[in-house]
């Protein structure tokens, strides 16, 4: 928790100490993560009623894409049993996301990995290396071809599919936020890894946002910055959630082809963009897909994205230099900058 706090001051001071106009920050537990939005106003009271519409909009989008609430829409279609169902319009348009950047990846990303989650319980008190045939089992029903989109919010699922948006989740969360901004507030969103940068930076002369790219090894510090205006900056990395076994450690982004947590020699993955939905499924999906096979797909998609690998070096794709200011941090710590 502590530690938690200690990044979430320093991002905020790397995003400008000293702010001119007033500046109201409304810190908040949701989708399972640490939240923070920040919002300037020219009093604390707009400022403020900026951060808590903000923090409001965050909180009503939990049970529209939560799966473990009993009462969300997402538990209700995963206990349908292939009936068709109705849901809300925030759950409809996500899983219509997901499926997107489930066919764009071709299935690096899938949102229909609810039984494998379940069955690792990673960050449960559950968590375990699963059975082979348990795995096995639980895969039969991972495809994301198995969600059928039926139009006016109706979905049905096939093969006995259960939906987790979690990979996707808290970037749907933050262009939400960003939808509610009129272009000229001051926003600085942070919603677990996935930070969103809008309107100028009062606290900074260029106006521009400073968001710091974890250390793997450390989360409080940093190996790069980025700098960015109205932008989501999402990380996606293996010291988040995870567990050790027998000197292993086992975390939670899966690869959909073996049901084991991805093992592609990455520690992160960060995609800066304009969608956050879009990054946060990316960085999933790149994660899975490792380096070489995620930077081709990068350059191919015209994607700016970040990669760290477990041998402590740090590659950015071309488009990175075209979105925003980016510094390399990594040398003392022993990485190097493949340019
Ligand atoms: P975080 O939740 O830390 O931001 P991610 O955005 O990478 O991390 O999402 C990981 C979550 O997404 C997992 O906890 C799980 O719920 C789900 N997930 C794991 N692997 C995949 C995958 N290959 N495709 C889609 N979702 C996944
Ligand atoms: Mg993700």
């Amino acid at each position: 928790m502590k530690r938690i706090l200690a990044a979430f001051l320093l991002l905020l001071c790397l995003a400008g100490c000293t702010p001119r106009p007033e500046s109201y920050t409304a810190d908040f537990f949701a989708m399972d993560t640490f939240m923070s939005v920040s919002a300037y106003g020219e009093t604390e009271q707009e400022a403020q009623d900026t951060a808590v519409r903000l923090e409001q909009r965050i909180n009503a989008l939990e049970p529209a894409l939560s799966r473990t609430r009993e009462d969300s829409d997402l538990y209700r279609l995963n206990h349908a049993d292939g009936a068709v169902c109705e849901v809300s319009e925030d759950t409809y348009a996500a899983i219509e996301a997901a499926m997107q950047y489930a066919a764009l990846t071709g299935g690096a990303f899938d949102p229909t990995m609810a039984q494998l989650t379940d069955l690792w319980g990673i960050n449960t008190d559950n968590a375990r290396v699963p059975a082979q045939t348990e795995i096995d089992t639980a895969l039969a029903h991972v495809g994301y071809q198995n969600i059928e989109l039926l139009g006016n919010n109706r979905v049905r699922l096939l093969n006995g599919a259960q939906l987790d948006l979690g990979g996707i989740g808290k970037g749907f969360a933050t262009d939400a936020v960003a939808e509610l901004l009129d272009g000229t507030q001051s926003v600085l969103a942070t919603l677990g890894g996935n930070i969103g940068a809008y309107g100028e930076n009062p606290g900074r002369d260029s106006g521009n946002w400073v968001v710091g790219i974890a250390d793997p090894d450390n989360n409080t510090d940093y190996l790069a910055t980025v700098e960015v205006r109205d932008r989501s900056v999402v990380t996606s990395g293996d010291y988040e959630r995870y567990f050790e076994q027998d000197g292993k450690r086992y975390h939670h982004i899966f690869d959909p082809a073996t049901g084991y947590p991805a093992d592609s020699g990455l520690r992160s993955v960060t995609v800066i963009d304009e969608s956050s939905t879009r990054a946060d499924a990316l960085t999933t999906a790149l994660f899975v897909m490792g380096l070489e096979e995620g930077m081709a797909f990068c350059e191919q998609n015209d994607i700016a994205a970040v990669f760290i690998t477990a041998d402590k070096q740090v590659h950015v794709t071309d488009k990175v230099g075209a979105v925003c200011t980016f510094t390399f941090l990594g040398e003392e710590k022993g990485y190097t900058y493949a340019q």
